[in-house]
């Protein structure tokens, strides 16, 4: 079972931003930026490009909505999206606030959330949804 279906299925906390049938939305817990979010599907694929069709056109339609929120709550230019997956073998999405490209930089040292912020920032993008 890998660390986001343990999150998914409630056994591991989040700061939750949105959820449906299909999906969960939370803040990254080491965020490139204020605001990160990944969006997974519940069902547990390891590869994006192996979920099936219909699933991962729900998800990035599920993601625009998220990323709509964010933009709403964090300042900045846009929501930058990514997929990697080196790390967490479950398909997810990167939401990113960005300005600059260097925003987009995964290598740089992250950003540090205090724990009230990471909440504020949660429930204020969820009421945004
Ligand atoms: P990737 O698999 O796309 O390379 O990176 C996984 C991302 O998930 C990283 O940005 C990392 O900070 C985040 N992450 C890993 N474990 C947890 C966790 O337990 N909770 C949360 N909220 N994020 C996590």
């Amino acid at each position: 079972m890998t660390i986001f279906s343990k999150i998914i299925s409630g056994e591991i906390p989040c700061y939750k931003v949105a959820e449906d049938d299909n999906f969960l939305a939370f803040l990254d817990i080491n965020p490139v930026a204020k605001g990160h979010t990944l969006v997974v599907p519940k069902k547990e694929v390891d590869y994006i490009y192996n979920l099936d069709d219909e699933t991962l056109a729900a998800l990035m339609l599920f993601s625009k909505k998220v990323a709509k929120a964010i933009e709403k709550v964090v300042p900045c230019n846009r929501i930058g999206i990514s997929v990697i997956g080196l790390e967490v073998p479950h398909a997810h999405m990167h939401l990113i606030p960005i300005n600059t490209l260097d925003d987009m930089n995964f290598s740089k040292p992250r950003v540090t959330v205090a724990p009230d912020e990471y909440v504020s920032l949660a429930a204020q993008i969820a009421i945004n949804i």
